[in-house]
């Protein structure tokens, strides 16, 4: 090992920062936030750099470096652009035994800084000892995605509790089970879901020796429209931590491979009769496995808000006082019109978007067609390939213009994406000449040009 990682308690002590530019304020803003007092050194100092060192009650002196700038610092940095300078500054700082960094020159530094994960009090160092410090970084991006900033609170809760639990348990085994246990289960759940009081209830249960009840919980997670990349990190986690699973058709099989290995897998899209099961039965189900205390993920295509049914599940949890957590998606409209290089809205094109569902009920009459027929909004309809024709023919016969342009979005965002382009009065037959299948979205509106003056093509976003 090139450096032995240690973290340094820096509160109330002088450190000497030789450099006035970019660098010298990026270290510095890093000191001041632990706690340092700094003395900058440089023949000039930007504005910047001047007001963070004076605004943290340290000084700035403008001036060349000297040797006795070291005085009384416990850590010394250099930060310039002058490499004899970073050099002198290095060496003065060794012979005194003083801890010394020059920026980005490895081999003049007793100390380097690592890239950070701040979830203070928790703080996660990450180190390539100055060979490769992208790669560090890259591996730090990784772990912000992995550790939620609701970590830091977690961690707050249990230092709330630490020594009284230290006081029940002197045995170093049993403490360690304990808080195993509240890093793990319910308590923690609970506080990454910004419950806070709830967590520390729990938690007050638990020190008194009661097992703290809680049943399972139910994550109702927006799966987005397809790509994986488009989940959230809330329901990466979620889906990681979850021991049951439902999920029904438009979830894409690689999402599905990111959850949990071992999770059990319920699949409540179509059976093989070809009927989906019904809304009341997946209700039921959800409550059922929540009171067993599992953590059941419910996974749905898009946003569970839109068109999703979520509204509907929660309520019945919410009647069983199951707890629940709702996890936004990317709908289909936001995914498929990124992917297909069609903004929704556009200052010279649409000043609104609307997302319908096109699945009719009876026939022509329940939709307002009255309202959707203006010319400078765009119209994003879901379910909408049955009803198509009826559609089609509804709008025009209503007002809007048979040459308004419109787009055939299919599995959208996915690498089977599949774009058509027309107008209103031809949607109906590209359906039909091109084999187009659900899931599709269908976006009508003259923002559907843009993807034409933007020269989208296929692939483009993978590109990016
Ligand atoms: N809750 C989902 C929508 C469910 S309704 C959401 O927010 O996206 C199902 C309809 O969504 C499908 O009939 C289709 O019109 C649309 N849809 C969902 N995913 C899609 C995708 N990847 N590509 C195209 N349309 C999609």
């Amino acid at each position: 090992m090139e450096f032995l990682p240690l973290f340094h308690n820096l509160r109330g002590s002088r450190v000497l920062v030789v450099g006035g530019g970019e660098i010298a304020l990026r270290k510095s803003r890093l000191l001041a936030d632990a706690g340092a007092l700094l003395r900058v050194v440089a023949p000039q100092v930007e504005d910047q750099l001047r007001e963070l060192v004076q605004g943290s009650g340290g000084e700035v002196i403008v001036r060349g470096y000297q040797e006795a700038d070291l005085d009384g610092c416990t850590l010394i940095i250099a930060a310039t652009d002058d490499e004899s300078l970073n050099a002198q500054v290095s060496s003065d700082a060794k012979r005194r035994c003083v801890p010394v960094n020059v920026v980005d020159a490895p081999a003049l530094c007793s100390v380097i800084f690592p890239a950070i994960v701040d979830r203070s009090p928790l703080v996660i160092a990450v180190s390539s000892g100055g060979d490769a410090p992208v790669l560090a970084r890259l591996i730090r991006a990784k772990l912000e995605t992995w550790i939620p900033s609701t970590y830091g609170q977690l961690a707050g809760l249990a230092a709330r509790f630490r020594a009284q639990v230290k006081g029940l348990y002197p045995d170093v085994q049993q403490r360690r089970a304990f808080w195993e246990e509240v890093f793990q289960g319910p308590i923690a759940d609970r506080q990454l879901a910004g419950q806070g009081d709830e967590a520390e209830r729990l938690l007050i249960e638990k020190v008194n020796g009661a097992p703290p009840y809680a049943p399972g919980e139910v994550y109702l997670v927006g799966a987005g429209p397809g790509d994986p990349d488009l989940l959230t990190f809330r329901a990466l986690r979620l889906m990681q931590q979850a021991d049951v699973v439902l999920y029904d058709r438009l979830v894409a099989p690689a999402i599905l491979e990111l959850c949990r290995r071992d999770a059990e897998r319920v699949y409540v899209g179509k059976r093989r009769a070809d009927h989906a099961v019904p809304q009341d039965q997946i209700n039921q189900q959800l409550v059922d496995l929540a009171k067993q205390g599992k953590r059941v993920l419910r996974l749905k295509g898009g946003d569970p808000f839109i068109f999703g049914r979520g509204g509907e599940e929660i309520e019945e949890l919410a009647a069983h006082g199951i707890p629940f957590q709702v996890v936004p998606g990317i709908t289909a409209a936001s995914g498929c019109a990124a992917y297909a290089g069609i903004p929704l809205t556009h200052r010279d094109y649409a000043q609104s978007v609307r997302f319908i569902t096109g699945h009719l009920k009876d026939g022509t009459s329940d939709l307002p067609w009255r309202d959707l027929v203006g010319p400078s909004q765009t119209l994003v309809f879901y379910m909408g390939l049955i009803g198509l024709p009826i559609i089609c023919e509804q709008l025009i016969k209503h007002g809007r213009s048979a040459d308004t342009p419109a787009a055939l979005i299919q599995q959208g965002t996915t690498s089977n994406q599949r774009v058509f382009t027309g107008t209103l009065a031809d949607l109906p037959r590209m359906v039909a000449e091109h084999e187009v299948h659900a899931p599709t979205l269908v976006i009508v509106g003259e923002v559907v040009v843009l993807r034409e003056k933007l020269k989208w093509f296929e692939g483009a976003q993978s590109q990016v």
